[in-house]
C-alpha cells in the first residue's frame, strides 16, 4: 500500500520538481509538453515517480506516485500484456488515482541495478538527431572531452528501439541481468535517453552533458575527434577526477 512519504523524502521529491520545471525549459530542448518523467528512489524499496500525463514544466511534488520496486520488478517478469502491466501499475483499479508513467518499470530496474538517486528520462532533440542519423553508437563509446568521463564514466548503455514501457523494461531487465549495462547513461534509439544520478540536480546535469555532447558531434559530422581510449582510461581513474565527480553527485563509476 503506498504510505505518505517521509520528510525527508518530501524535501527530495520537492528538489526533483524544482528540477524538472528547470529541465522542461524550451531552450533545452529536453521534451515537449507531457514528455518525459522523472523518479526518486529513496532507500529501501520505493520509489516516487511521475504520474502518466504529467508536464515536467508543472510539475509538483504532489505529482509523483510512490510504489515499490519489488512488485515492480516482479511485474516486468511476470507480466505478458499490456493489460497485465497496467493492472500492475495501476493495483488493478481505475478508481480516480493517478496512474503511474508506463516506463515506471524501466525507473524500477535502473534503481535496482544503480541504487538510491534520481532518475531523469527525457526525449532530447540533438539526442534523437544524432541516432536518426545511425550515430547513437558513437554518442554510447566515444568519449569527446574529460568531463564527459567524469560525468558519464567511460561507455553509455545504448539499447534498439522496443516498444515503450513493458517491452522497454523487460529489455532493460535482461541487460541488466546479463551485466552488460552498468552505466548511468542510457540511450534509447529512437525514443530518448535516461540518466541516472545522486540528486536531481546531478541528473539534469548528466543528461545536459549527453546533450552537449550529441550537438558537438552533430556539429563535427562523421569524423569527429574522439579522445584516444588510454586517456579516456586515464581520466576515467585519476583520484582528482573522482573527487570531483562525488562532489557533482555523479555515480559514473
Ligand atoms: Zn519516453
Amino acid at each position: 500500500m503506498v504510505n505518505r512519504p517521509t520528510v525527508a523524502d518530501a524535501e527530495e521529491l520537492r528538489l526533483a520538481a524544482e528540477t524538472a520545471r528547470a529541465a522542461a525549459a524550451p531552450g533545452n530542448e529536453l521534451v515537449v509538453a507531457a514528455e518525459g518523467n522523472i523518479s526518486v528512489l529513496t532507500p529501501g524499496d520505493r520509489l516516487h515517480v511521475t504520474a502518466s500525463g504529467t508536464r515536467l514544466g508543472r510539475l509538483q511534488p504532489s505529482d509523483f506516485v510512490e510504489m515499490s520496486r519489488s512488485r515492480l520488478l516482479a511485474g516486468i517478469e511476470e507480466c505478458t500484456s499490456d493489460a497485465a502491466w497496467k493492472d500492475v501499475l495501476t493495483g488493478g483499479t481505475d478508481a480516480g488515482t493517478a496512474r503511474p508513467s508506463v516506463e515506471a518499470g524501466l525507473h524500477a530496474v535502473l534503481g535496482e541495478q544503480l541504487g538510491a538517486g534520481v532518475i531523469l528520462h527525457t526525449h532530447p532533440t540533438p539526442v534523437l538527431a544524432l541516432m536518426a542519423a545511425g550515430r547513437g553508437e558513437e554518442l554510447a563509446r566515444e568519449r569527446m572531452i574529460p568531463d564527459h568521463v567524469v560525468m558519464c564514466g567511460t561507455r553509455s548503455v545504448l539499447l534498439d528501439y522496443v516498444d515503450p514501457g513493458l517491452e522497454l523494461a523487460k529489455q532493460a531487465l535482461r541487460l541488466v541481468r546479463e551485466g552488460e549495462a552498468r552505466s548511468n547513461v542510457w540511450l534509447l534509439a529512437g525514443h530518448g535517453m535516461v540518466a541516472h544520478a545522486l540528486t536531481a540536480e546531478a541528473a539534469l546535469d548528466v543528461t545536459l552533458m549527453v546533450v552537449k555532447m550529441a550537438r558537438l558531434l552533430l556539429a563535427a559530422g562523421p569524423d569527429a575527434a574522439a579522445l584516444p581510449s588510454s586517456e579516456v582510461r586515464r581520466i576515467a581513474s585519476r583520484e582528482d577526477e573522482r573527487y570531483r565527480r562525488a562532489l557533482l553527485r555523479v555515480d559514473a563509476g
